[in-house]
């Protein structure tokens, strides 16, 4: 079974406004076992809706229509679908009776435009709304195609989020899992940080391309691969079976480089690896300016294994809250290895911590003068301090600063997270 989610609105035609509904919808229908397979947006034009819906219709089992339910006149779902099935509206005398109830609690006359929400579609079952003026519609017909005519659900939800949210947990799940068929979705996520995406495809793709009933999608973004396996069957058994069976040959194929199976981001794998191996965390950040402190605070509990640290950026705070000595930096330039070295071993000194880990780089646009002038942007040093030993890596990261930054909190944590292992 697969549907298509049509939102209706031409706000979201717009850079001011998103279809945000349809996210809400797709994951009320994965959970029935259906997946989404088409989305539209379109514009409150006759002409363009009628198109979408008649495409829809040819080509998915289920199409959801959001918005276009108002009582003003670029409301045109109700006509437009009747349109399509060339089927007749006919004002429901007991919506009328509601609106004008709504409308008298106010003490408003009812406009007669209002009316227009109390027109049903021949053969649809009215959904109650709540929250809203406009209820539903719920249509569950047979549609001509050139193929041969389809069975075809089609619901029609208001547009405003606080009406279709409730009107589709309360009355569309109950109809759509009386109606189809039973199918259950199992899912399964693998990250892994700092690979290149090709890299992992040319790794995986032999053997997810061997598991043809199992949906796999490589997402890269936000300096990770994330691995995403989706798989219906009739029983939730036996999706989770051949999900689990694709993921664990992956899992053994990448290895250590799989951060996460069971969809924990890398710092609250890095936190439970810390507490499982009864060691404490403290931090010097330059370049990224406490945003490596901010992944690891945000996770709940992490007091227990970071302890804390500093945001070590100008060269005399490296000295003051890192115990950098200034004639390495004056010598090396704050950008370099000596001085990475330097700020783990120093904060892990200061704060008594087991680790002291250390970002140092230039996170540009512009190239730094004194003893760090010529290195180019992107140049990033991460070091990790255990008391024993100390290891300083060197990266070279492209983008503009966000990126430069985020990826430089990544390759600190992806190091952390290596050394536990
Ligand atoms: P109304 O009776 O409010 O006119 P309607 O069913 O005609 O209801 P729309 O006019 O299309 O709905 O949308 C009303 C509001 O709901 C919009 O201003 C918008 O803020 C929100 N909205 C509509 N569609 C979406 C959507 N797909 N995603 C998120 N918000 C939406
Ligand atoms: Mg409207």
């Amino acid at each position: 079974m697969i549907a298509e989610i049509i939102a209706i609105g031409s706000e979201m035609l717009t850079p001011h406004r998103q279809d945000t509904n349809s996210l809400y919808l797709t994951a009320g229908l994965n959970d029935l076992g259906v997946s989404v397979a088409f989305k539209t947006i379109v514009g409150d034009n006759r002409r363009h809706l009628v198109s979408a819906i008649r495409l829809a219709l040819l080509r998915v089992d289920i199409v959801l229509l959001s918005g276009g339910l108002g009582p003003t006149e670029d409301d045109l779902t109700r006509e437009c679908l009747a349109e399509v099935l060339q089927v007749q509206l006919h004002r429901d005398p007991s919506v009328v009776n509601k609106l004008r109830e709504r409308f008298a609690a106010r003490r408003i006359p009812l406009p007669p435009n209002n009316l227009k929400q109390a027109d049903v579609l021949e053969g649809a079952h009215l959904l109650p709304n709540a929250n809203g003026s406009a209820p539903g519609q719920y249509i569950d017909t047979v549609f001509a195609t050139p193929d041969g005519p389809f069975r075809k659900i089609i619901i029609l939800l208001p547009g405003p989020p606080k009406e279709l949210k409730p009107l589709f947990d309360t009355e569309c799940r109950p109809r759509l899992s009386a109606a189809l068929p039973a199918f259950h979705l199992a899912r399964r996520m693998l990250r892994m940080a700092l690979i290149p995406e090709s890299t992992v495809d040319a790794r995986c793709a032999p053997i997810y391309t061997q598991f043809t009933d199992v949906e796999t999608t490589i997402l890269a973004g936000h300096a990770e691969i994330q691995l995403h396996f989706v798989c219906s069957k009739p029983s939730l058994e036996a999706a989770n079976a051949r999900v689990d069976a694709l993921a664990d040959l992956i899992a053994h194929e990448m290895g250590d480089d799989i951060f996460s199976a069971e969809g924990e981001s890398l710092e609250e794998v890095v936190m439970l690896m810390l507490g499982l191996r009864n060691q404490t965390l403290a931090i010097a950040e330059s370049c990224t300016g406490g945003w490596l402190g901010e992944r690891l605070t945000a996770i709940p509990n992490s007091s227990r294994v970071f302890l804390g640290g500093a945001i070590t950026y100008s060269d005399v705070s490296k000295t003051t809250f890192a115990n950098v000595d200034a004639a390495l930096i004056a010598h090396y330039g704050a950008i370099s290895d000596p001085v990475a070295r330097a700020m783990a071993e120093g904060i892990r000194q200061r704060t008594g911590a087991t680790l002291g880990l250390s970002i140092t780089g230039i996170a540009g646009p512009s190239v730094p003068g004194g003893a760090d002038a010529g290195k180019p942007v992107g140049l990033v040093y991460i070091g990790l301090a255990d008391g024993e030993d100390t290891q300083v890596r060197q990266f070279q990261i492209n983008g503009d600063r966000e990126r430069i930054r985020l990826w430089s909190t990544q390759h600190a944590l992806e190091m952390l997270r290596r050394s536990l292992q």
